[in-house]
């Protein structure tokens, strides 16, 4: 492992260099380190991952014994900057990797990636002891984080986020109730969105501050795990804070810049969970593809009928045309340059695309499609989150839509 673990250190160096570089020409084509983490993440899904997923959907645990060799391999927190011990791996990289892991099985890749949410928080503005403690401790041991903004009554709205915290001396009180936290049983610290403006008209930007809250403070709860149509691996919770007691060295930034930290985290986040939609919808290609030159109806393979090709073929397409568009997303985050606008696009896209592509596999699978001794059923139910969480797609064409206008000056 720890011979893995150096590998991947020195693959990972040259691609952090090459960073800028790459902004010399129009290519398309992955650097030679990306394309072997590319494949280490392949060959980790082939063998780690598809031979356990169906026994995650099933039992609904938490995949502990994947994440934690995926940790001993490099292939999770890779983002961590080199000087806390990371990797330092730019967001294309990830996403390339986060793709082939969702390939295996998105449920897993949520499990793996809702660290990642979590994380983005605090390195995009986490001062450096908070960076050096809390993501430095995930280097350590195989430990996960989470991200806490949605609430029973705030999803899309985030606005509406009641979860108080309250400044007592050295220390803020946290109360609230959080929804649909993912890893939210497993993570050892959060990220929290808190309201400290007491004033209920404050606007967003200057209303709430983000917090990092360990697992272990006294009054926080995590309920119990729910049960979702997909991706059942991961873990999604309520959080209840009673009186939950954050030292104020916790604050990020300070007073009022957490809702432009909670929203400025998914100009990172999103190519990877668009990235992790067209893993998804490859997989759905692929599965189809082989079914459909087995199985045969009228003396010959189904995927000699037209009717059937043609689905094949609008599934290529959407693959392709959604896997260029996480790569651009990523490509201009990478480059420093705000990519709202892209990140948006790119994951509202592979989601609508994953999700036509599942429900087109079950179909070309037929009866057996709708069965879940075949592998197509898991991926439709998987599908459909990517349409929900980091924002649904309804809210990604709000977004597109006003960059759209913004430029009109309207
Ligand atoms: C499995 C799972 C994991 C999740 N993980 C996390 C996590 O780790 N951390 C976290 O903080 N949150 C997480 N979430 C929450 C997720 O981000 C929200 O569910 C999502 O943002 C939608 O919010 P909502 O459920 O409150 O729906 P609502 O906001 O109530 O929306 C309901 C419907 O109305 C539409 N809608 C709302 N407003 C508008 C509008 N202005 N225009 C057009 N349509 C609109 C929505 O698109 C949607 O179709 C997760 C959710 C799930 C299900």
């Amino acid at each position: 492992m720890a011979l893995m673990q150096q590998l991947i250190r020195n693959l990972a160096r040259p691609i952090v260099r090459r960073k800028y570089s790459t902004a010399v020409g129009f290519n398309f084509e992955l650097s030679d380190e990306q394309k072997e983490m590319q494949a280490l993440a392949k060959k980790f899904a082939a063998e780690e991952i598809i031979p356990v997923a169906s026994h995650y959907d099933k039992t609904g645990e938490y995949p502990w014994p994947v994440v934690k060799k995926a940790w001993e391999l490099g292939l999770m927190n890779g983002h961590i900057p080199q000087d806390i011990g990371g990797l330092g791996l730019d967001v294309l990289t990830t996403c390339v990797m986060a793709e082939e892991i969702a390939y295996g099985c998105t449920g897993i890749m949520t499990a793996m990636e809702a660290s990642g949410l979590g994380q983005t928080p605090v390195l995009l503005s986490g001062n450096k002891e908070q960076k050096k403690k809390y993501l430095g401790r995930l280097l350590e041991e195989p430990l996960v984080a989470a991200y806490c903004v949605t609430e029973p009554g705030a999803g899309s709205d985030v606005n509406g986020v009641k979860t108080r915290a309250v400044k007592k001396g050295d220390e803020y009180i946290l109360n609230g109730q959080k929804m649909w936290i993912t890893n939210g049983g497993v993570a050892n610290w959060y990220f929290v969105l808190a309201r400290t403006d007491s004033d209920p008209k404050a606007p967003a930007n200057k209303a709430f501050t983000g917090f990092i809250v360990e697992r272990e403070t006294p009054g926080l709860t995590p309920g119990r795990k729910e049960q979702n149509m997909g991706q059942r691996a991961s873990d999604t919770r309520g959080i209840t804070f009673e009186d939950v007691r954050v030292p104020k060295e916790n604050v990020l930034i300070g007073e009022g810049a957490g809702f432009k930290i909670a929203m400025g985290t998914f100009d990172k986040t999103r190519p990877p969970v668009a990235a992790g939609a067209v893993g998804l919808a490859q997989r759905c290609l692929d599965e189809a593809l082989k079914y459909s030159l087995e199985r045969k109806t009228f003396g010959v393979p189904i995927a000699m009928h037209q009717a059937v090709s043609f689905m094949l073929a609008d599934m290529a397409m959407g693959v392709e045309t959604s896997r260029l568009a996480y790569r651009k997303a990523a490509y201009e985050v990478d480059q420093g340059r705000r990519n709202s606008y892209y990140a948006s696009i790119a994951k509202c896209h592979a989601a609508d695309v994953a999700n036509k592509i599942a429900s087109d596999a079950v179909q070309i699978f037929g009866g057996n499609g709708f069965n879940s001794e075949y592998p197509v059923e898991k991926l439709m139910r998987d599908a459909k989150i990517y349409q929900i969480y980091e924002g649904t797609s309804q809210i990604q064409r709000i977004i597109i839509s006003r960059q759209l206008f913004d430029r009109l000056g309207k």
